[in-house]
């Protein structure tokens, strides 16, 4: 790689300049914040410290964690919690659906905790909060990123697929060389079938997939990664910067320019993606209901050619 390759990585010693937010102020993050407390809801934008959390927040967009705020597996880069989770919240289901009517919210990313503990993983929780959410807001399109289901039947994850969410995401979270140390819990090609079925069984919904950069991962790895998700027919890529939260997690091996964010998503496109979302700050849930628009609206242009 020259010295001028858009792929050139800057030395790691310090957080570079585009990967610095502004601490979170505005009354539309208090407002939401207040609005999640008073629903007993937990988020994955403060379990995970995500950066994003004042831009989101401050525009009422917040990604909903149901199942809990304790996951039964230990992923060496996430900073959600790690034991024995607490009985599944019967009234979960019908709490997101009023934060989100409360909120007006169009579009809605739920995601859970994975639930190994469970018999169905929390796939029948995932259904209900669906059903709530037709039934109270039905004019809210519907985005999960679920857990792998390892492990589980089948059923578990059709069920899931019937209920038709707009958008089933599941990452891959990064290359399958370094499942072992960063996934240990889950297999790369288990995590790409569950994508490959639900296209499968229901064609109509949008399927997504995300990896995290800079955990020492290799250019033409991405690249492969790429390629297994279009052959699992993926619509939609995103990409963003990995984040140490805290020293006990994996360490930052890279800090990926802005410039080979935007050289890896052109190749992503290349590849016949319906959508790519590739920057430092990218992450799945980043602006997903703009994002939900596009996607739409690029299916409708591919459909009319
Ligand atoms: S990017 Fe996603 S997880 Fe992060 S604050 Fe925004 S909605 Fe929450």
């Amino acid at each position: 790689m020259n010295e001028m390759s858009p792929l050139a990585r800057p030395p790691r010693e310090r957080k570079p300049d585009w990967l610095r937010v502004k601490a979170p102020t505005s009354a539309g993050f208090a407002a939401t914040r207040e609005l999640m407390r008073s629903k007993s809801l937990t988020t994955v934008c403060e379990e995970a410290a995500c950066p994003n959390i004042g831009e989101c927040w401050s525009k009422k967009h917040a990604t909903v964690m149901i199942l809990g705020d304790t996951c039964t597996r230990a992923c060496a880069f996430c900073n959600v919690k790690t034991g024995m989770p607490r009985a599944v919240d019967k009234l979960e289901p019908q709490n997101v659906a009023d934060a989100a009517a409360q909120m007006g919210l169009q579009h809605i990313v739920v995601t859970s905790v994975d639930r190994d503990d469970l018999p169905d993983g929390g796939a029948s929780q995932f259904v209900k909060v669906i059903q709530a959410l037709r039934a109270t807001t039905p004019n809210t399109t519907i985005e999960i990123l679920t857990p792998d289901f390892r492990n589980k039947a089948q059923a578990a994850v059709e069920s899931i697929i019937e209920a038709g969410p707009d958008v089933y995401n599941h990452n891959l979270e990064t290359v399958p060389r370094l499942y072992p140390t960063i996934r240990p819990g889950a297999r790369y090609y288990a995590s790409l079938r569950l994508l490959e079925s639900v296209k499968r069984h229901d064609p109509r919904i949008f399927t997504k997939s995300g990896v995290m950069l800079g955990l020492g991962e290799e250019r033409l790895e991405v690249h492969q990664v790429m390629d297994d998700m279009r052959s699992a027919e993926i619509d939609f890529l995103t990409m963003g910067q990995y984040l140490q939260p805290t020293p006990r997690h994996a360490k930052v091996l890279d800090f990926v320019t802005p410039a080979a964010f935007d050289a890896y998503a052109a190749i992503a496109r290349a590849k016949g993606f319906l959508l790519v979302a590739s920057s430092p700050l990218t992450r799945s849930s980043y602006h997903a209901g703009d994002d939900f628009a596009r996607l739409r609206a690029a299916r409708a242009e591919k459909l009319a050619r």
